[in-house]
């Protein structure tokens, strides 16, 4: 059954009665329905109409528009309202007329009659699209750097922890490799902090492009480079790994019109059954490339386990 926009299928009869009431509802942005404590749909505000395209008709028809994985929970926050007359919240998304999905703060309330049992139960929705998604700009600003948006260092430590314990469960090894500019002073020092900056952005792009999907590419800090590789059981995997980033590393630049040579240092580390912890792998990478550092730079280096002491 089709009906014309403005016409509301289900008007509660108190509604029908109470003028004042009903023009309150009707005209606030929020999402308003009610029903009997059988399910039943007892009203719909016409609120319902911008979102979904139609005044729904049943439960069902606002449950269809939910993301599946929170249809559960409206059916479950409904059951609770029913058995404890309380008043509940809960967070969902749900993909309205447009391709975009919008987020809604659902507040359900029981309406007690006369007697004071539970008659209804009231949902209220309430448009929390703006916060969501300001708040999951916030969480991807905390964890990742605004100059090359790459992940940082917080987001690298946390994967590097969850592949550490996923390596120590299904035995499935990997690697870390640890990246320093050489002498990315200079670059700052003979052509200005922008240039620096706009290497460091290409420089990211770049080695982005010599790695997998798979792989995790992260700025540390300053002109350090952090890379995860999973799935890699034998050197020599990493060490063909390796030689493309110091040979991607190895093309000239043009970076804001300066034209220069560079190149990096870099330790590896490869995960094996006997390290206990993930930060043991951050402290193999650095004093392997320590060592290619004092070695004279540009070149890689695998953490060699009799040099921990
Ligand atoms: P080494 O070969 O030993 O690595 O020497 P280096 O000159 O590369 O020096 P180092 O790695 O110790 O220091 C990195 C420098 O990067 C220090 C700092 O001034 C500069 N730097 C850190 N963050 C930024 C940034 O965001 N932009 C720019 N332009 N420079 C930065
Ligand atoms: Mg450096």
């Amino acid at each position: 059954m089709s009906h014309s926009a403005d016409l509301n299928p289900v008007t509660h009869p108190r509604l029908q009665k109470d003028n004042f009431v009903r023009q309150f509802i009707e005209q606030a942005w929020d999402l308003f329905c009610m029903f009997d404590i059988h399910g039943n749909l007892t009203y719909a505000s016409k609120s319902f109409n911008p979102v979904i395209g139609h005044i729904p008709e049943d439960f069902q028809q606002i449950v269809d528009f939910i993301d599946s994985e929170y249809r559960m929970d409206i059916h479950k926050m409904f059951i609770k309202t029913l058995q404890t007359s309380s008043s509940s919240k809960l967070e969902f998304r749900m993909q309205g007329t447009s391709e975009s999905f919008n987020w809604f703060e659902c507040t359900a309330m029981p309406i007690c009659n006369e007697e004071g049992n539970l008659a209804e139960i009231c949902f209220v929705l309430n448009d929390i699209t703006l916060r969501k998604n300001q708040e999951s700009r916030l969480i991807a600003m905390a964890f990742h750097d605004p100059l090359t948006g790459l992940p940082n260092r917080r987001l690298f430590k946390e994967q590097l922890q969850q592949m550490f314990m996923q390596a120590k469960r299904t035995n499935r090894p990997f690697s870390l490799l640890y990246v320093d500019i050489d002498d990315f002073k200079m670059i700052n020092d003979t052509m200005g902090h922008d240039v620096g900056d706009a290497f460091l952005q290409d420089f990211a792009h770049r080695i982005q492009g010599c790695l997998r999907e798979i792989d995790l590419f992260a700025r540390m800090g300053g002109d350090e480079f952090a890379i995860l590789l999973p799935s890699v059981d034998c050197e020599e995997h990493v060490n063909s790994v390796a030689k493309r980033i110091l040979h991607c590393v190895d093309q000239p630049w043009d970076v804001l019109g300066n034209l220069f040579r560079a190149t990096v240092s870099m330790g590896i580390t490869m995960y094996d059954s006997g390290k206990a912890e993930a930060s043991h792998m951050m402290k193999e990478v650095d004093i392997a490339l320590y060592q290619v550092k004092g070695k004279g730079r540009n070149h890689f280096q695998f953490y060699q386990k009799t040099v921990d002491k």
